[in-house]
């Protein structure tokens, strides 16, 4: 049989494969698992992609090959994992804010071309300069600002409240200012 056809399996042949002498002990001999797999050619119900392949002494043919081999470690191990955000505006201190909180092991970095946090509002100083949408529906849902001075909030409010924020989730300890990403 050509090693890349698809071969059809019966069900029937799968559950009875389990209580196969060859398959119930504490190891599983590959090749068995690979004959068990081949030879199976009729009654079909279900279709796989068979794609036998010896890799590092091993046999894959299920549901095609593959160099993956299980880890041994614990499934509540948790690894690091290194992050980096591009911004300190409203995008990057909300994720400075959530990401540690809700990925455990993030090593997050914030990088942000500005000497602070607050993107546009940090940027812009033009007279006049403000939201036009209500500033109750311009912050974070979860430190809401509930003295904002004006309904439509000037720029240097904003920046204030978004620099307050990143104090207050420690965003700042996250952070790499004057620091200006050109390519990954
Ligand atoms: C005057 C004005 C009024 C506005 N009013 C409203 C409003 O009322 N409601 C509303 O929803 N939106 C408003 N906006 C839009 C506002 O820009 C967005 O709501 C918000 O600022 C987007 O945040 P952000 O973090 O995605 O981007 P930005 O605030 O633009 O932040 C991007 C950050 O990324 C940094 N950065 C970019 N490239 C790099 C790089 N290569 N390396 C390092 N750092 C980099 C920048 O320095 C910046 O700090 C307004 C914008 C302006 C200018």
């Amino acid at each position: 049989m050509n090693a890349n056809e698809a071969v059809p399996i019966d069900a029937a042949s799968i559950s009875g494969s389990s209580s196969d002498s060859s398959m119930s002990g504490s190891s599983i001999d590959q090749n068995d698992y690979a004959s068990s797999a081949s030879s199976v050619s009729s009654g079909a119900s279900l279709t796989f992609e068979q794609n036998a392949k010896e890799i590092d002494g091993y046999t894959t043919c299920y549901p095609h090959s593959t160099s993956f081999q299980l880890g041994e470690h614990a499934i509540d191990d948790i690894r690091p994992l290194k992050v980096a955000v591009v911004g300190a505006g409203l995008s990057g201190l909300m994720a400075g804010a959530l990401l540690p909180v809700k990925v455990p092991g993030i090593q997050l970095v914030i990088f942000d071309k500005n000497d602070d946090v607050g993107g546009t509002w940090h940027e812009h100083r033009y007279p006049g300069v403000r939201c036009d949408i209500p500033s109750h529906v311009y912050q974070s849902s979860f430190s809401p600002n509930t003295q904002w001075s004006e309904e439509y909030t000037t720029g240097p409010e904003i920046r204030r409240y978004w620099q307050d924020f990143a104090k207050k989730y420690d965003v700042y300890s996250k952070l790499r200012l004057w620091t200006k990403v050109i390519g990954s």
